[in-house]
């Protein structure tokens, strides 16, 4: 019998206010800074578990809302749990449904309690508190679960963000005490509060007074623009607890990831390489790249040639090009595939980099190859022929 793990944080190396970290959980161990690839309804899509294993990632994201509506966290649980239920025996993350319950459903009606609303699947009208969100969480097995929080519009007044982020520290302190907790297992707390810096203080210690097991900052991505994220991450993530992780919910692009590291943050989510891999966007050493343009149809060189993902070790620019024009499903698969290969590969460079104490030329490095935006087309052989072609 091994012994039950506890959730912990280990601080491995410091590069100025970047951390190297490593995560325990009870499904296994997460290297941070970490990217978690989005699983919304029991599936990172167009991806099956090995392939996103095989991209590096150690941990996914999974959505409450979608899974408490479809299948509902009851079936979940007696599949065996989200671990078993989509076969991914390792760490899993669960949102605590609050941003899509904003976002997505219809006819919402937040009150101090909680939230009603019509679901967007069938129109059944449903109840979520902070005591039902920690007991589905519970249900779906998360490793690591999510406080559930009212995720504050943008823009909002100082009043209207005081407001939102104080509702949301109040239930902060009942998902603390719904949550069950269990060894190996751990329960985030959200940081709100909008672009104002007083507020982001007061609700950092607020829950740091209730203490977590890690530490969310929410809120950002979501329209502000890149100079005031930073802005607010500069300001917030000081005043949290060194020795728990922190995680950006929703970030985002690699120079939005790069920047947030480099501001001490451990963890993020975002559905962009896989939303993009299937419009055909690919993310490459060089910039971001569309494979359904004209340019790639006779190129014969791979999307990235630094990279070891199927996509780009076994397939040209133009076969690529040539599945999304005939719509063939093999097309999202692979540009998924080679997407999230790309942001674990970015994640393990900031690794390695902090840990060799030589993350500022790395980060340099990376943002001039960025900046180089793709390797110029090369001719096409067909059209070279003359005319009559
Ligand atoms: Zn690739």
């Amino acid at each position: 019998m091994s012994t039950p793990r506890t959730f912990a944080f280990e601080l491995l190396a410091t590069g100025g206010r970047a951390r190297r970290g490593r995560i325990r959980t009870a499904h296994g161990t997460v290297e941070t800074p970490a990217f978690m690839p989005v699983g919304t309804a029991g599936t990172v899509k167009a991806m099956t578990a090995d392939a996103v294993r095989a991209t590096g990632a150690e941990i996914i994201l999974g959505n409450t809302y979608h899974l408490m509506l479809r299948p509902t966290a009851e079936r979940v649980a007696q599949l065996g749990g989200l671990h078993a239920f989509m076969d991914w025996p390792g760490p899993i993350l669960t949102d605590s449904g609050g941003f899509q319950v904003m976002s997505l459903s219809e006819l919402r009606q937040l009150d101090e309690d909680g939230v009603t609303f019509r679901s967007h699947v069938d129109g059944q009208q449903i109840r979520l508190t902070p005591e039902r969100s920690m007991a589905i969480q519970d249900l779906l097995d998360a490793d690591i679960t999510m406080a559930f929080d009212e995720c504050t519009p943008f823009p909002a007044t100082h009043e209207e963000a005081a407001t939102s982020m104080r509702l949301s520290m109040r239930w902060a302190s009942r998902c603390r005490e719904a949550f069950r907790d269990r060894p190996g297992y751990g329960l985030f707390g959200i940081v709100q509060g909008g672009v104002f810096d007083d507020l982001r203080a007061e609700s950092a210690a607020a829950l740091t007074g209730i203490g977590f097991d890690g530490y969310a900052v929410g809120g950002l991505a979501v329209g502000e623009g890149q100079d005031e994220m930073f802005r607010v991450l500069d300001v917030t993530a000081p005043l949290l607890p060194k020795d728990r992780p922190r995680y950006l919910m929703g970030v985002g692009r690699p120079r939005d990831i790069v920047g947030a590291v480099l501001r001490g943050i451990d963890m993020f989510d975002c559905v962009m390489p896989t939303r993009s891999g299937r419009t055909g966007q690919g993310f490459t050493r060089h910039g971001i790249l569309n494979i359904r343009n004209a340019r790639h149809a006779h190129d014969d060189r791979p999307l990235d040639a630094a990279c070891d993902c199927p996509a780009c070790r076994r397939h040209s620019r133009g076969y690529l090009h040539h599945l999304f024009r005939a719509n063939e499903m093999l097309g999202p698969m692979l540009l998924t595939w080679h997407n999230l290969r790309y942001y674990q590969d970015l994640m393990a460079g900031l690794r390695t980099a902090i840990e060799a104490g030589d993350l500022e030329a790395h980060v340099a490095a990376l943002e001039s190859a960025m900046a180089e935006d793709d390797i110029p087309p090369v001719p096409d052989p067909l059209a070279e022929k003359g005319p009559g072609r």
